[in-house]
Parts: C-alpha cells; sequence; structure tokens
C-alpha cells in the first residue's frame, strides 16, 4: 500500500508537470490516446487472463465490454480538435462592439475511482476524457478484481510518465488516502453508500465531482412485442457478467396478459445460451466474493423461484434465476440486485407500472419493451431515469455519442464520448472588448442617462416612460 507522504508526493509531481502546459497540447493528448490504444491491443491476451482470474469473465464477454473502451478512444481521436476549438458565443446588440468565446480548459490533477465489476472499462474510459481534455490523473482500480487492477497498473506504468497519469492499487483504506488530498475533479463509479462518502470526503476542498453510482433499474414488458426478441434481449442485458452490470435491469414490470409467455421465453434463451447446466458453460461468470455470493444467496429465499436457484458456495456460482411472486417489501425488491436474479413484477394497467418506478429513487437505466409509440411516449414523460433504452437492454451504454450517467440516487454528472470531455473540462468564458469605441452611457456622473439604461434592459423601442 502507498503511504500518505507518497500520495502527496505524485499529486505535486503531477501539479508540476501540469504547470508545464504540456498535457495543453492537443498533439500531445492524441499522443497519449494513441499510446493508450496500443496498449489495449498488446495487452489484450493479460487483460482477459486478469479478468477470468478476477471472477471467470468468459472472453467473449471481455471483448464486448472491457476491450471495447478502445471505440472511445477512437471516438475521442477523431473529434478531439473540434472538442478543444474555442466556441463563438452570440453577443448582444447593446454590448457591441464587444465578442465572445468559450474556451474548453483542463481542470488540472484529477482523481479516478473504479468499481469491480466492469474493472478495466470504468478506469480506462474515464481516462479517456481526463487525457483528452488535458489533465493528470489517478487511479484507484478496485482491490476487488485485484489481477485486473495489476494489469491497469502495468499498462499505465509502461505507457505514461507518473507525472501525467499513474495508478494508485489499494482497498479502502488507499481510497480514503486519496480522498483527503486536495484534486481538481474525483470521478468515482461505484456504489451510493461510497458515493456519498465520496462527495463528503470532496466537499471539504470543494472538489466537483461526478458520481456514477448504481440503483434498481427497471425493465417495463407491455403485450405489444415481439416476445422471443423481447425475451433474448432480456436475457443477455440480465445475465451478461452474472448480472453484475449497473445498469442491468434489476426487475422486471410485465403486462400481465404475457407474464406466462416472456417466462416461458426466457427460460427457453437460458437455455440456448448457458444449456442445461449453466455451471458447467464456458460463457458464464462467477460471483466476484463470497461477500457479495452470500449476500445473493439470501435474495433467494424471496417469492418463488420458476427457474434457477441452484448455487456452489466453492466456485462463488449462482444459476441464472427468475423469481415470480415477489412483495415490494421483499429484500430483493428493496435493494439493488447486481447478480443474476431477475424478479418478476406483473401489472394490469401501465398506470400501476410508472407509479412504482415514480415511487423510487431515480434509477440508472430504465427498459421499456413496446411497439406502441403512444406508451412509448407515455413512459419517456412520465418517468425518469439517466437513461433509456426502448426495445433493447445494455446497449445504450455503447453508443458514444449519448452521455452516460444518472439522476438524483443513481449519479451526478456523466460522461463517454464528448461528455467525457466536458466533464473534465472547464469552460472558460472570455469577453472581449477593443479601443475604437467607447460610449460613456455606463460611466458615473449618472445624470441624464437612467432613460437610456431603463430602455435597454426594457427592449429597444419599448418607451421608458420617463
Ligand atoms: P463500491 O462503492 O463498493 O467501491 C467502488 C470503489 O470505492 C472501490 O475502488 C473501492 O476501493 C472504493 N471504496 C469502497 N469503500 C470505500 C470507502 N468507505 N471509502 C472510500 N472508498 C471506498 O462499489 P463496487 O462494489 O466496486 O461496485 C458496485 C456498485 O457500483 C454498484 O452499486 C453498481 O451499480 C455501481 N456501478 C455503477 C456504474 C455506473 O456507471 N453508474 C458502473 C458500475 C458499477
Amino acid at each position: 500500500m502507498i503511504g500518505e507522504m507518497v500520495i502527496s508526493d505524485i499529486i505535486r509531481t503531477q501539479r508540476d508537470f501540469f504547470a508545464t502546459g504540456k498535457t495543453k497540447e492537443v498533439s500531445f493528448r492524441i499522443e497519449k490516446l494513441k499510446n493508450l490504444k496500443q496498449a489495449i491491443i498488446e495487452y489484450e491476451k493479460e487483460i482477459i487472463q486478469a479478468l477470468k482470474a478476477d471472477f471467470h469473465k468468459p472472453e467473449f464477454e471481455t471483448y464486448a465490454t472491457e476491450i471495447f473502451v478502445r471505440k472511445e478512444i477512437d471516438y475521442a481521436i477523431k473529434n478531439i480538435k473540434n472538442w478543444t476549438k474555442p466556441q463563438k458565443a452570440a453577443v448582444p446588440l447593446e454590448f457591441f462592439p464587444y465578442s465572445a468565446k468559450i474556451y474548453p480548459e483542463p481542470l488540472g490533477v484529477v482523481l479516478i475511482i473504479g468499481p469491480w465489476n466492469y474493472p478495466f472499462q470504468l478506469i480506462i474510459a474515464p481516462l479517456v476524457g481526463a487525457i483528452a481534455a488535458g489533465n493528470c490523473a489517478i487511479l484507484k482500480p478496485s482491490e476487488l478484481a485485484p489481477h485486473t487492477s495489476n494489469i491497469i497498473a502495468e499498462i499505465i506504468t509502461k505507457h505514461f510518465t507518473s507525472a501525467h497519469v499513474t495508478v494508485v492499487e489499494g482497498g479502502v483504506e488507499t481510497s480514503q488516502q486519496l480522498l483527503s488530498e486536495k484534486f481538481d475533479h474525483i470521478f468515482f463509479t461505484g456504489g451510493t453508500t461510497v458515493g456519498k462518502i465520496v462527495m463528503e470526503a470532496a466537499a471539504k476542498h470543494l472538489t466537483p465531482v461526478t458520481l456514477e453510482l448504481g440503483g434498481k433499474s427497471p425493465c417495463i414488458v407491455d403485450y405489444d412485442i415481439d416476445i422471443e426478441k423481447t425475451a433474448r434481449r432480456i436475457t443477455w442485458g440480465k445475465f451478461i457478467n452474472a448480472g453484475q452490470t449497473c445498469i442491468a435491469p434489476d426487475y422486471l414490470l410485465v403486462d400481465k396478459k404475457i407474464k406466462t409467455n416472456l417466462l416461458d421465453g426466457i427460460q427457453q434463451c437460458l437455455k440456448e445460451f448457458y444449456g442445461d447446466h449453466p455451471q458447467n458453460s464456458p460463457d458464464y461468470a462467477r460471483i466476484i466474493t463470497q461477500k457479495h455470493f452470500d449476500r445473493l444467496a439470501n435474495l433467494l429465499k424471496n417469492g418463488k423461484i420458476c427457474v434457477g436457484g441452484e448455487t456452489n458456495p466453492s466456485e462463488r456460482y449462482i444459476a441464472p434465476t427468475l423469481i415470480d411472486n415477489v412483495s415490494l417489501a421483499d429484500p430483493v425488491m428493496q435493494e439493488e440486485i447486481f447478480g443474476p436474479i431477475l424478479p418478476v413484477m406483473e401489472y394490469t394497467d401501465i398506470t400501476e407500472a410508472i407509479s412504482l418506478i415514480n415511487s423510487r429513487p431515480k434509477p440508472l437505466a430504465l427498459y421499456l419493451f413496446s411497439q406502441n409509440k403512444n406508451l412509448q411516449k407515455r413512459v419517456l414523460h412520465e418517468t425518469s431515469s439517466g437513461g433509456v433504452c426502448i426495445n433493447d437492454t445494455v446497449m445504450q451504454s455503447g453508443v458514444s455519442s449519448l452521455p452516460f450517467g444518472g439522476v438524483g440516487d443513481s449519479g451526478i454528472g456523466s460522461y463517454h464520448g464528448q461528455a467525457s470531455f466536458d466533464t473534465f473540462s472547464h469552460y472558460k468564458s472570455v469577453l472581449h472588448n477593443s479601443f475604437w469605441l467607447d460610449l460613456k452611457w455606463r460611466y458615473a456622473p449618472y445624470e441624464g442617462k437612467l432613460s437610456f439604461l431603463k430602455r435597454i434592459i426594457g427592449g429597444w423601442g419599448v418607451g421608458s416612460g420617463e
């Protein structure tokens, strides 16, 4: 573990490097983004092995959800010249002959704290934004995915100077040591409880934060759907990464008319995806720790299990499980599940589903399966969530042009694509005057000038009555 002195030394070194102005050069940022991409290509095998060692993550899923972060790098490289350009701002007539521009500038030294569930991607994706915006960064990957944490440290140490980007590995104590320091921004991904701790620590230094948190993301299923495709997309989004996905559908709200058919469809998909014994499937991950395994095993006591329910503590295996007949008071409907357990609730009128969602903290994602355009409009209009995906699950997080983040309890701020650049930038407003004209109406003595001011405030052409 790194001691307090060392952390403050790293920050000082990064501040000195930032002060040289090197990170402000767009060519430097592009070069570093290219290095990062190259490093991911070079370390592809090791990344796959690390995730397999951490929680048996299948190679395909590592490509689709971790190595996929290369797309974010490509997107940043392609757009960075546009993003870094100062933008012209309109100036009102009475400000003639001023001109105005908005300049994005880097914040300085930023801290990025990651979770264990997508342990590579959720450190690297914010880093792309931090580098693109011209910052220095300290990364703190999750200690619960130690192999991935090690590989991130190796990659960064090899391809970056510690004055620019460095990794500080460790657990809660290390995180707390980091949080006691002053940063120019803290980007945190994790649970709501720790999110509050991060915000409290940041408040002491008036450090701005981005909090990418979790919560219970509902999935509404109307009767006007293609059942087979709906079942397949829900099964995929729920059980990828063994359900340990912040935007996995947490629970289903299904129209009573199609509930039985949908559950049959999901059961069928589970067989197709993972066979009769998911425990033997190479395509199904494990639960990250014993503590999370025990927590999830307890949730299996709720409602009536219609598929799955088997566990194997020695492997931290929990079968993909569907639970019917749950009540809102059951723990499985009270806490974020974050595992391969899918409770199902039914509704007879969409109003019930909407009011249930609105009675709970605002979720990170909301899913709606329906071909009914009016219903789509209604759900969009009457609910609030970090994001929405209609007729699919999880895919919204892969579109770089869509800002990704929560609202209310599910988080503060967003990233991906330009939103990442914006998150790690300060937009500096600059107003420019010149010397060829200097109207005196704003200077004292004010005598005789008020009526003119009133005309400006009231709008040109509006009489002041004076
Ligand atoms: P977590 O909050 O337990 O830990 C996240 C990070 O915080 C880790 O690096 C950890 O070392 C550090 N940490 C833990 N306790 C701390 C403390 N007391 N003080 C300071 N730092 C501390 O989260 P997790 O279990 O790693 O991840 C799961 C949670 O993350 C879920 O709630 C999930 O929804 C959320 N999540 C959100 C997103 C998103 O993009 N919004 C993505 C993935 C995960």
